[in-house]
Parts: C-alpha cells; sequence; structure tokens
C-alpha cells in the first residue's frame, strides 16, 4: 500500500487525480495545506448554507460539547433537540406534527418509505408499492437508491434493491405524461408512498420543472389515498429560493425529508417531519406498533445545536433576501453564456444554476474529470455530473467570487472543446 489508507466517495483511486488536504474555510473559501484558496462553488456538496464556519453555528456547538456530547435519544431527551423540533414545527407548515431524526439525508429517506410502510401496515391496510420519479436521487443506503434512478452507481447492488414503479419526470411538454402516468399508477392499487425532489432533482443533472406539476402531482396522490413524501435534503433550506421548495406550488406533504442545511452544513443531521395521522398509526398501547428504527447518534446534542443555531440564524437575519440577490446574478450570468456555442440547457432556479457543455452525456461522461481538473486548476471546487456544470455556492458568496466562477464556466468550452 502506498500513500493515503483513506477510501474516498464516488472516486476512482486509479486515475490518480490530485486529492486537496483542506485546513481551514471561511464563508465560501476554503484554505488547502499547500496555501491556496479555493471558492467553494457548490457549498461542499450542497450542505454549506450560510457559509463556512459561520460565528453562531461554530458558538453553539462549542458549548453544547462543553454541556452535553451525547445521550441516547430512546427513552431519553435534551433541550437542543426538544428547541429544534418546536422551532421546525413552528416554522413549517402546521400539518406537521411531528419531527423524527436521523444521520444523513439518505437516512431520513429511508425513515420516510419506513413510516409509509408502518403507517399502512398498523391501519391494517398493509400497502408496498412506492413510486418514484424518473431521474431521481435520494441517496445511497439500500433503501434510498432502491427509490433512485439505476445506473452504473448502482448496478452491482442491484439484487439488494427492490421494487418500485417509475413515472416518467415532466420534461417541458411532457408534463401531461408524467401526470398521466402517476394518476394511472395510483389507481394500480397498492401504492404507499409517492417520494419526489420538489422542483429540481439534484444529482439527476439539476433536472428542474414547474410549481404546477408538483401541485398537481401533490393533488392527485390526495385523490388517490397515496401519501406524498417530499425529499427536500437538497432544495431545502432556500436552496430553490423558498425555504422550502414545496412552498412555491403550496404543497404540504404528509412527510418530509430535510438534512444538509438544517445544521447551516457543520455537522451531520437529517429528520423526517410526519403529520399527525402518520404518528398516531404508530402511537398506542400495542408495542408492536412502534415506530422500529433508530440510530446510535439519533439527535445527538452537538448536531441539535447547531441546527438550532441554523433555525436562529433564518430567524434574526435577512436570509431570502440574501438568496434573492444571489438568485438574481447567477441568472443574470448564466443568461449571457446560455447561447454561446458549446453550451446547453441553461437552467437556474434560486441559488442553483446550471448548463450543460457539449459533449457526451451521462455521469460517466469523459468530459466530467476534465471539466473537474480544469475548475481544480483554477482553485474552484465545482464538481460537474457528467456534462452537467452547476453552481450551488453559499449563500454568503461576494460577487468577486461568484463571478470568477461564472467567467470560468465562460471560458470552459473554448479551453475543453
Ligand atoms: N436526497 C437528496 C435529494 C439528495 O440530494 C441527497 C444527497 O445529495 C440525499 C437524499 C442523500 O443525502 P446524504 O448524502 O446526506 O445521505
Amino acid at each position: 500500500m502506498s500513500g493515503s489508507p483513506v477510501w474516498h466517495p464516488f472516486t476512482q483511486h486509479g486515475l490518480g487525480e490530485p486529492i486537496p488536504t483542506v485546513v481551514r474555510a471561511e464563508g465560501a473559501a476554503l484554505h488547502t495545506a499547500d496555501g491556496r484558496r479555493v471558492i467553494d462553488a457548490i457549498s461542499s456538496w450542497w450542505v454549506t448554507t450560510h457559509g463556512h464556519n459561520h460565528p453562531r453555528i461554530v458558538a453553539a456547538i462549542r458549548d453544547q460539547a462543553e454541556r452535553l456530547d451525547q445521550i441516547i435519544f430512546a427513552g431519553w431527551t435534551h433541550e437542543p433537540a426538544e428547541t429544534v423540533a418546536r422551532d421546525l414545527v413552528a416554522l413549517l407548515p402546521p400539518a406537521l406534527t411531528r419531527v423524527f431524526f436521523s444521520d444523513s439525508g439518505s437516512t431520513s429517506v429511508e425513515v420516510a418509505l419506513k413510516m409509509a410502510l408502518g403507517y399502512w401496515l398498523n391501519r391494517d391496510e398493509p400497502r408496498h408499492r412506492i413510486l418514484v420519479l424518473e431521474h431521481s436521487y435520494h441517496g445511497d443506503t439500500i433503501g434510498a437508491m432502491s427509490v433512485g434512478a439505476r445506473g452504473v452507481f448502482n448496478q452491482a447492488y442491484a439484487p439488494l434493491l427492490f421494487d418500485v414503479g417509475t413515472i416518467p419526470f415532466p420534461a417541458q411538454g411532457r408534463e401531461q405524461a408524467t401526470l398521466d402516468a402517476l394518476e394511472r399508477a395510483c389507481a394500480a392499487g397498492d401504492v404507499a408512498a409517492f417520494i419526489v425532489e420538489p422542483l429540481v432533482l439534484g444529482a439527476g443533472g439539476m433536472l428542474i420543472y414547474p410549481p404546477q406539476v408538483l401541485g398537481q402531482m401533490r393533488a392527485i396522490c390526495m385523490r388517490a389515498g397515496v401519501l406524498f413524501i417530499a425529499d427536500e435534503v437538497m432544495t431545502g433550506w432556500g436552496r430553490t429560493g423558498t425555504l422550502l421548495a414545496c412552498e412555491q406550488a403550496g404543497v404540504v406533504p404528509d412527510i418530509l425529508c430535510l438534512s444538509k442545511g438544517l445544521t447551516g452544513g457543520a455537522v451531520p443531521l437529517a429528520v423526517t417531519m410526519a403529520t399527525e395521522p402518520i404518528f398516531q398509526a404508530h402511537y398506542g398501547q400495542d408495542r408492536a406498533r412502534m415506530f422500529f428504527h433508530s440510530s446510535s447518534y439519533t439527535a445527538n446534542p452537538i448536531a441539535c445545536a447547531a441546527a438550532a443555531a441554523n433555525l436562529a440564524i433564518w430567524r434574526d437575519e435577512p436570509v431570502l433576501d440574501r438568496i434573492a440577490a444571489l438568485a438574481r446574478r447567477q441568472a443574470e450570468r448564466l443568461a449571457r453564456v446560455a447561447d454561446r456555442p458549446g453550451f446547453a440547457g441553461a437552467r437556474s432556479l434560486g441559488t442553483i444554476a446550471a448548463i450543460d457543455v457539449e459533449g457526451p452525456p451521462g455521469y460517466l461522461s469523459t468530459l466530467g474529470p476534465r471539466l473537474l481538473e480544469y475548475f481544480r486548476a483554477r482553485d474552484l471546487l465545482v464538481r460537474p455530473l457528467g456534462n452537467t456544470v452547476y453552481v450551488m455556492p453559499p449563500y454568503c458568496i461576494d460577487d468577486a467570487d461568484l463571478d470568477a466562477v461564472h467567467d470560468a464556466i465562460a471560458a470552459a468550452p473554448a479551453a475543453l472543446l
């Protein structure tokens, strides 16, 4: 063995790509061990909403670590968890009355799927089928992969994945086909839930669809009595311009998954929020009906303290104004390159901007590593999805840094094609 023993995620070590060491971060800037300042244009995998090392989140973590680091959460509780749960219930649509903690976006999805199936079983109407949207991504654990798109990244694990019903993505001009397919699939029976990424399918390629379609999909599920799970792991916390993407369609899901920006991106934490009927289906004197899920670090106090600080920032600071300004500048920068040769499919929503660089599509596009290297050489953390380049920066990024990212994108085709 040579070099580091660390095995990195979604990394082909055999390609020998450099793996920089980051020693410090602040706002939208990362500082590497070899003295470079790198602009974090993707919020370190879409988590860092307010910027790295926000002083209020840092203080909350430090303070909590000195008082209570960890406590079993089955049968015990603590103030940070209670505060976060109360604040979430107060902030989000009133129908979402219950908060279940876990540790990552993937586990929040696992919990959502288990809640949905448990709901139907405990009502003595067992249902098994889950409907999903084409091109979706919900995480890399087994259940989350099962409800996500199939491809090279999960083909080896196919024997572990369960069957789902896939509804075509509502591409422009094809929205009615999506709605019809959903209506038919719901009517076929045995459908426990439909899980969707609201408005933007992230890892599937930053694919955006209109709020009206989200609203209509919700209405179809409501009419059919199918639970509606909104996975806002990426879209939540202002990414699409509103606190939740669902807001833009006036949609309230039965189950909501949140993670990433829940702690401002500082430490791992997730919640799955549910309506009262879903909680009540698990409630009673019968221990066999309880919700059978836990992990050692459920509602870790330090993570909850960070989440409480994030919620306080949302309460006290003009976060949505920052997002609106960022969204305007990004949309304007994107519009400048949209029609240039070498580019196609410019799209943006809120703080998310994406464009396809002409070249082989798909996750394993040969253009991907070349684009990655192109941005790395310019001290930019941009991690394309195949030939799709996207920007999803922390909300505190300043104009100069944002322009540097978009200048590099604008020059990419000429440099690479
Ligand atoms: N759901 C969505 C919509 C996501 O974008 C992601 C991650 O990117 C996940 C779930 C999985 O989250 P995590 O990587 O924290 O497990």
